[in-house]
């Protein structure tokens, strides 16, 4: 993550873009910073101002388009924060915000206004939060998400579940993570041995949105923490001019189950100020899954849902 690229003009560079991208990406950036690793770089065509990994990470002109219906917080993150850190919107499950920090600054993410300096920075700045998961018996499930939970060391990975596997009605531990997809070699022995050994039942979901994504070092690093066992998922979002395509979404889903990920959820976009030029309409998103079914097996086919604020579940689009 220190050698990460930070600079639009680094990026172009390295990938010999045309300097009308350039002139886009340097105003785009203003707002959320670039942020791309050598890693996620390296698996982008060249020369290619549409390479699908290259638009999920370099800033456009239009980000500053700030649609009427676009807002800081789409999905209301700021209703259901119950304590620092901690976000509850659905009965038995809740997410603690362990970080800001990411591997990769994804331009279209719902998150790239939340005020992650206003959340606990240490473990000890954890405890009302765990208080708070402590005095709730209905609460069986924690949810590491961020930012990038696996951008914490692990020694504070480690002390967190800890912390949670002394609550005795805590019994699954899901991380959200795409570090296993953007800097694969972030999956180490150490790391799966930590999920491996807890009391609690380890998941992982992770975040893939392209085939292309998916090279040997990635589906290396999937089949190490598949051969510990650990169920692993994935989630994707609907992305225009990325992955709006029922074949390319058809590649992606049965990459995806090869090396043992179950597709979970397709997102419909978050319309977060931003990022609104990456929406894709609900019907090209219903003739995508259309697509899914009458060529895969039903597993493979992600659940294609969207999230309205104050309701019980993400909402399933039909
Ligand atoms: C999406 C989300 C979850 C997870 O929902 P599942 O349907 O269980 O995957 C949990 N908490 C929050 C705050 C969420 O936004
Ligand atoms: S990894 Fe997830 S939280 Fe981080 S920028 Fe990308 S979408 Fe947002």
């Amino acid at each position: 993550m220190k050698r990460a690229v930070r600079d639009p003009d680094l990026l172009c560079q390295m990938l010999g873009l045309p300097p009308e991208t350039l002139a886009g990406a340097i105003a785009g950036s203003r707002e959320f910073s670039v942020f791309a690793p050598h890693e996620y770089i390296a698996r982008m065509r060249p020369a290619d101002p549409n390479d699908p990994l290259l638009l999920q990470v370099l800033p456009s002109r239009s980000e500053g388009d700030e649609a009427v219906h676009a807002s800081a917080d789409p999905v209301g993150d700021r209703f259901a924060r119950r304590q620092p850190g901690l976000l509850q919107k659905y009965h038995g499950r809740v997410l603690m915000v362990t970080t800001g920090a990411c591997a990769v600054h994804c331009r279209y993410c719902f998150r790239r206004h939340y005020p992650y300096s206003d959340e606990p920075h240490s473990v000890r700045q954890w405890q009302p939060a765990l208080d708070f998961i402590a005095d709730d018996a209905t609460i069986d499930e924690v949810i590491l998400s961020g930012g990038d939970p696996l951008t914490l060391p692990d020694a504070v990975l480690a002390e967190l579940i800890e912390r949670l596997e002394e609550i005795g009605h805590v019994r699954r531990l899901r991380i959200h993570t795409r570090l296993p997809i953007v800097i694969p070699q972030r999956v180490t022995d150490d790391i799966v041995h930590l999920l491996q050994r807890s009391r609690l039942t380890p998941l992982m979901v992770l975040h893939a949105n392209h085939a292309n994504e998916i090279d040997a070092v990635v589906a290396a690093s999937i089949d190490r923490l598949a051969n510990a066992g650990i169920p692993l998922l994935n989630q994707t979002v609907l992305l225009r001019g990325i992955n709006d395509d029922p074949s390319a979404m058809e590649r992606l889903c049965r990459e995806l189950v090869d090396l043992r990920v179950m597709p979970y959820y397709l997102h419909q976009l978050d319309r977060v100020a931003g990022a609104t030029h990456f929406e894709v309409p609900v019907s090209r998103g219903r003739e995508i899954i259309q697509h899914l079914r009458s060529r895969l097996p039903g597993y493979a086919v992600p659940r294609y849902v969207r999230e309205i604020p104050g309701e019980t579940s993400k909402r399933l689009i039909e």
